[in-house]
């Protein structure tokens, strides 16, 4: 590609705007233009990118037997309605009308339509496994799109559904995905880790993300220091085994805490530990309140509630609301002496000797607090996040964190969806079942940012070989120069026909803006066609590691194939 009539409008200053790397270096390398928030013109060097990574998607699919077809963008409301996602899904999904006042939504996912085609067209087990795929623009109207691709509100999903007779068979496709998966993420170059995640609002129950590795991560993982433990920190197990202290049970005692209502200012006012305070917090769990309680240096994690209660909605009580059921202000409220109001509490509840909690009165605490002598807890259960230093859950070492971007999903749904939306089967003995489904997820735009997250410095993207827009930057350094003109031109010639994907810069620009501007850009390996253009020699740079090399022309093919494969390691 001659880049003098090339789209790729590179631009030297950042935008104020983006504040992480891939946002800023897909703009500033004349990638990607905002067109909405959350809504992007991909440029020819992004398509050029995104195509690869969908090439990549396409192969590993297609290796495992999916087959791939389109579904619509545009989703009648009736077929949300069926499985009840049409108000589950609430502001996130983009509703419009037709002209004849008729519903519709733009896909942010596929279940429904996707089960409402098998229920149409499979009947029998003879039929089963099947998967199905496509790759395709999705809609979410996210509350904060943000960081360019990595959280539009049109993106490129790549989604897959399988459905199966058995659970068997579910599962082995499940593994097979697993394995497609890992295999798409070290083919694009990614650094990742397959974690064991929350299935959300779409159901079901097993399900792992890949995670990509990156400071700037939405996800916290939390991984075992020593084995092959990792779960999105909403779901990580806690194991401890709290020790119960001997220390003497002291009176229980209402004492004045003033203005002090956080932990924090609890503890300080009292000269103790966090660990010594039970926090109180009042949830609406469905329609019943629930007094939760955790140990004051430990976090509610909101997803495990819901999973221990068996919850399908939970939202905390408003300031209003803790006064009318407790009788008063959040910073003040306890457990000891309150009727009616189910209270649960994370295990390291249990062991805590002469706490401390709110005293349901105006600016007092309860100090020499003692579970089951002052109050009655009705369950036990594991309501905390998991915290760095903890034991890891499998039993092998200790836990550290890690922040990580969630660039695919792999879900096994079961029956949830086929029962809503009656897609059943006859089996071998001739009786009517639901199908087992699965589905799997892959971010193709949000892939392409997170390999630009951990693959670029200070000056640029620095593209594994396998996603790069092309291989070769080759610059002629001065267009005005004939005899480096006519090397370059014959070297672009005798390149791409040796099959490389070969961008030349033969703008009229100063060596200056065009060495800039492929640092930017970031293609693998760069050639420049300088001085030494009548000696046969061009400098070589690959731009992962800064190498600079002469070659001559002989031997430049050569050493750009094994330069290429060795990048690609
Ligand atoms: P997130 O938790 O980041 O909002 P999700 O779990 O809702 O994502 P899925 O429903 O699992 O997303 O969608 C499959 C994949 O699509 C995700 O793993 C992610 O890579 C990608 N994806 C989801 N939402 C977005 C978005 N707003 N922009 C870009 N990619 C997205
Ligand atoms: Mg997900």
């Amino acid at each position: 590609m001659r880049q003098q009539y090339f789209l790729v409008p590179t631009m030297r200053d950042v935008p104020a705007d983006a504040d992480v790397a891939s946002h800023q270096l897909m703009l500033r390398a004349g990638m990607i233009r905002q067109v909405a928030a959350g809504v992007y013109t991909y440029l020819p060097l992004a398509k050029r990118v995104l195509h690869k990574v969908e090439t990549i998607v396409r192969e590993e699919m297609d290796r495992t037997g999916a087959q791939e077809l389109t579904m619509p963008t545009l989703h009648p409301a009736e077929l949300w309605q069926e499985t009840g996602r049409w108000d589950v899904m609430g502001g996130e999904l983009i509703r419009l009308t037709d002209r004849h006042n008729r519903h519709f939504a733009l896909g942010p996912t596929h279940e429904e339509v996707i089960t409402s085609l098998l229920r149409d067209s499979i009947n029998s087990y003879k039929k089963l496994p099947l998967n199905l795929y496509q790759i395709q623009t999705k809609f979410r109207d996210e509350r904060r799109p943000r960081f360019g691709l990595l959280r539009g509100r049109e993106f490129i999903m790549k989604d897959a559904y399988s459905f199966h007779a058995t659970q068997e068979s579910l599962d082995e496709e499940y593994q097979t995905m697993y394995k497609a998966y890992s295999n798409v993420f070290a083919r694009v170059g990614l650094t990742f880790r397959p974690v064991i995640a929350d299935s959300g609002a779409i159901g079901g129950k097993d399900t792992h993300e890949f995670m990509a590795l990156a400071e700037v991560g939405e996800d916290t993982i939390a991984y075992s220091d020593s084995s092959d433990y990792a779960a999105n920190i909403e779901m990580a197990a806690v194991k401890v085994n709290y020790v119960k202290s001997d220390e003497a049970p002291l009176t229980l005692q209402k004492v004045d805490t003033g203005e002090a209502k956080t932990i924090e200012e609890v503890a300080s006012k009292l000269n103790v530990t966090a660990d010594k305070i039970i926090k109180s917090l009042l949830v609406q769990v469905d329609n019943e309140w629930v007094l939760v309680l955790l140990r004051g240096d430990h976090e509610l994690n909101d997803i495990k509630l819901k999973h221990e209660l068996n919850a399908s909605s939970i939202r905390f009580a408003t300031a209003d609301e803790v006064e009318q059921v407790l009788g008063a202000t959040i910073g003040n409220i306890g457990p000891i002496g309150v009727k009616d109001v189910k209270i649960v509490a994370d295990h390291a509840v249990e062991v805590i000797v002469n706490g401390i909690c709110g005293a349901n009165a105006t600016n007092s605490h309860f100090i020499g607090v003692n579970v089951g002598r002052d109050f009655d807890v009705e369950q036990y259960l594991d309501l905390r996040f998991i915290q760095e230093g903890d034991p890891s859950p499998d039993g092998n070492g200790t836990i550290r964190f890690a922040q990580g971007i969630e660039v695919g999903q792999v879900f096994k749904l079961g029956t949830v969806y086929s029962e809503k939306m009656g897609a059943t089967f006859l089996d071998e003995n001739g009786k009517s079942q639901p199908m087992i489904m699965g589905c799997y997820g892959i971010g193709v735009s949000r892939t392409v940012a997170a390999v630009i997250e951990q693959h670029h410095d200070e000056d640029g993207i620095q593209w594994p070989p396998s996603v790069a827009p092309f291989h070769i930057h080759l610059l002629a350094l001065n267009m005005k120069n004939e005899e480096q003109v006519s090397l370059s031109e014959s070297l672009y010639e005798q390149l791409q026909k040796a099959g490389l994907e070969v961008l030349y810069d033969d703008r009229p620009e100063r060596a200056g803006v065009k060495f800039k501007d492929a640092d930017l850009i970031g293609l693998p390996i760069r050639v420049a066609v300088g001085k030494k253009a009548n000696e046969g020699i061009v400098e070589m740079k690959i731009r992962k590691t800064g190498e600079m090399i002469e070659v001559h022309v002989d031997e430049l093919l050569q050493t750009l194939t094994e330069q290429l494969e060795r990048l690609s390691q």
